[in-house]
């Protein structure tokens, strides 16, 4: 089977539905009813409303939300695994008298972000969505905390974004629309392209991951995909994982013909397999032809199996896009360096490249043997903590209340 960046968007067709107000369409909107969402909606918005998340067309009716609950299929059977929904208060659709057929102003920072055309407004059993969709309802699981906190009603429907937003430095170097993406990976000629999804600063076990799945995937391209979202205390900050990145190929330690850095904007899950089905599908209509997934990939707590994502893909039909599964790379001071999994006999004296290693040189002060961390990366790091983390390259909360925002939305003409 041939593979290439032709692939079709999940669904078949790239989503767009972006009309941007002008002097004479701005009074349109001015009299709708307005809801003010915060950042996690706004940036779903701009995700629907770009084709991050094709075939989605706007936010999920009941009948979507049970079926991917259920069956991690849509209403009209693709398969997608988690709801994207819009939680509205009762109360606050009751004062602005909102029904089912109206058009309302979804804004954002003050200004106007999409118009939303109702075409349902209904409640879920929170809990029972979080079991569903999570396999938990324990509170203390991110994913099911974030279903919890919903508001008491969902609205559905289409929307359209009406002002585009502003991407910030250093994000507008490495945030682009699927269109703009897939358009430059076809001038790159780039047919096959691996998907690396991270929220780290990338370590050497990182650096070998792509290596491994270049090769293996015999891949013209690694593509890091970084999710930059909601931050909790102790995260690295966003500037750091996609700066570090870029430098691994500024570096050249990867060519610059082979690697790219881009930026996603997505408030994790942690929804383990789920959550991989969900990367997968928003990497294929970015362009890329395969997935990487590691151990534990986008879990949490000790909820999904360490190696569930590379299993959930067996159950399921032909995506498209290709999984490439990795075992783990450690150092091995026997083979005297980064060794993989599937490869090195000397388990028992495996340095693991775990997060904690990297953290406790990266907060030490210490200079990290090269088998861990690169030195170059850690100069970036150190940078980045000086110019955008308030002295800290893990978020603190001074830099989640005083941080740039990654978009800004522009007031209308
Ligand atoms: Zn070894």
């Amino acid at each position: 089977m041939t593979t290439n960046n032709s692939l079709s968007p999940h669904g078949g067709a790239l989503v767009e539905r972006v009309r941007p107000l002008t002097a004479s369409t701005a009074a349109s909107v001015a009299g709708l009813p307005t809801i003010p969402i915060r950042d996690q909606m706004a940036t779903e918005c701009v995700n629907i409303a770009y084709g991050f998340f094709s075939p989605l067309t706007g936010f999920m009716g009941s009948a979507d939300v049970e079926s991917v609950a259920a069956a991690m299929r849509l209403g009209n059977g693709l398969v997608w695994p988690i709801p994207i929904v819009l939680d509205v208060p009762h109360d606050e659709l009751r004062r602005l008298g909102v029904q089912v057929g109206n058009t309302v102003l979804l804004t954002h920072q003050g200004n106007p972000l999409a118009t939303l055309d109702v075409s349902e407004i209904f409640s879920s059993d929170l809990t029972s969505l979080a079991q569903r969709v999570y396999g938990t309802a324990d509170p203390a699981h991110p994913g099911v905390q974030r279903t919890l906190n919903y508001a008491d009603r969902f609205v559905a429907g289409d929307i359209t974004l009406v002002c585009e937003p502003v991407i910030n430095p250093p994000f507008d170097r490495f945030w682009r629309t699927p269109r703009q993406l897939r358009s430059e990976l076809a001038d790159a000629n780039w047919l096959r392209v691996v998907a690396h999804q991270t929220r780290n600063v990338p370590h050497s076990g990182h650096e070998y991951l792509m290596k491994g799945a270049f090769m293996e995937a015999r891949a013209d391209g690694v593509l890091v995909s970084a999710v930059i979202g909601e931050k909790k205390e102790g995260d690295y900050i966003d500037e750091a994982i996609v700066l570090t990145h870029d430098h691994l190929r500024e570096c050249g330690f990867f060519r610059d013909d082979i690697h790219r850095t881009t930026a996603l904007m997505w408030d994790m899950r942690y929804a383990g397999p789920r959550e991989a089905v969900f990367h997968a599908l928003v990497r294929k209509n970015l362009g890329c032809t395969h997935h990487m997934f590691g151990r534990d990939h986008a879990g949490v707590g000790e909820y999904y199996g360490r190696y569930a994502a590379h299993e959930i893909f067996s159950e399921l039909p032909d995506l498209g896009i290709q999984s490439v599964l990795t075992l783990e790379w450690w150092y091995c001071p026997t083979c005297g360096g980064v060794a993989y999994e599937g490869i090195c006999g000397h388990p028992d004296t495996k340095q693991d490249l775990a997060g904690r290693l990297i953290r406790s040189i990266i907060s030490g002060g210490t200079d990290p043997a090269p088998q861990t961390l690169r030195a170059e990366t850690l100069q970036v790091v150190q940078r980045c903590a000086q110019q955008y983390g308030f002295g800290s390259p893990f978020v603190t909360e001074q830099y989640l209340s005083q941080r740039t925002p990654v978009m800004t939305i522009p007031a209308p003409p």
